[in-house]
């Protein structure tokens, strides 16, 4: 089992190191050309006027035979009404998508945002909350749920109780929305403490943590300062 995992990460990296994009040798001004890049994809795809195909087959046949070169590593919620490479309007292969329910900080996800700025060398990463987001409306109305799930709800809990504390931003009418942006913010924070690989790249400015929301009605990305 250890060897085989061990063949695993090893191949992952001989992948990454045989498909190294340009963007290994990032900069703020390639976080920030990536950036640019997801604000226009959004601006396109909120008015309607989106640009990428949603069926490419010339665009797969050429991401299976040169590799991935991911311009952002997003660790955005498995809801259905946001996907990615639709709200920002990108091709096959250009955005390193992670997706669980609540955009959490667990051990996985970690894991595989490291494997997007380390190995593959994404300029930036986005932390993509959304409206009406049932994982964090769940943690912020103590919901009883069943299986694994409270398991998950209590790596959201702390952004919720962070929310309550401040009374002035409690007294919204819509503290779920309240708390979506709480649990950016947090995983954010926790994504950092809990990876040395990306702390260290935002440190030499190869990598750049970004916050957002989307509004799941307008389909509006909100950048968080
Ligand atoms: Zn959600």
């Amino acid at each position: 089992m250890t060897i085989t995992f061990k063949s695993s990460l090893a191949a992952l990296a001989l992948c990454a190191l045989a498909n190294l994009p340009q963007a290994a040798f990032a900069d703020q001004s390639a976080s920030k050309t990536s950036l640019d890049a997801l604000v226009a994809g959004n601006n396109r795809y909120m008015t309607g006027q989106s640009s990428i195909p949603r069926i490419d087959p010339q665009r797969r046949e050429q991401t299976a035979t040169e590799g991935q070169f991911p311009i952002a590593t997003i660790l955005g919620c498995s809801d259905a009404r946001v996907p990615p490479e639709i709200i920002f309007d990108q091709k096959f292969g250009k955005l390193f998508v992670i997706r669980v329910a609540g955009n959490v900080t667990g051990t996985s996800e970690i894991a595989s945002a490291e494997y997007g700025v380390h190995y593959l060398k994404t300029p930036l990463v986005v932390v993509l909350g959304h409206s009406a987001c049932g994982a964090v409306k769940a943690t912020a109305e103590n919901a009883e749920l069943k299986g694994k799930l409270p398991k998950l709800i209590s790596l959201i809990q702390p952004a919720v109780d962070e929310a309550r504390k401040n009374p002035k931003e409690s007294d919204k009418t819509n503290f779920v929305e309240e708390c979506v942006e709480q649990n950016v913010r947090y995983q954010m924070k926790k994504l950092l403490e809990g990876s040395d690989l990306i702390s260290d790249a935002k440190k030499n400015d190869s990598v750049k943590v970004v916050g957002a929301i989307r509004d799941i009605r307008t389909g509006k990305v909100r950048w968080l300062d």
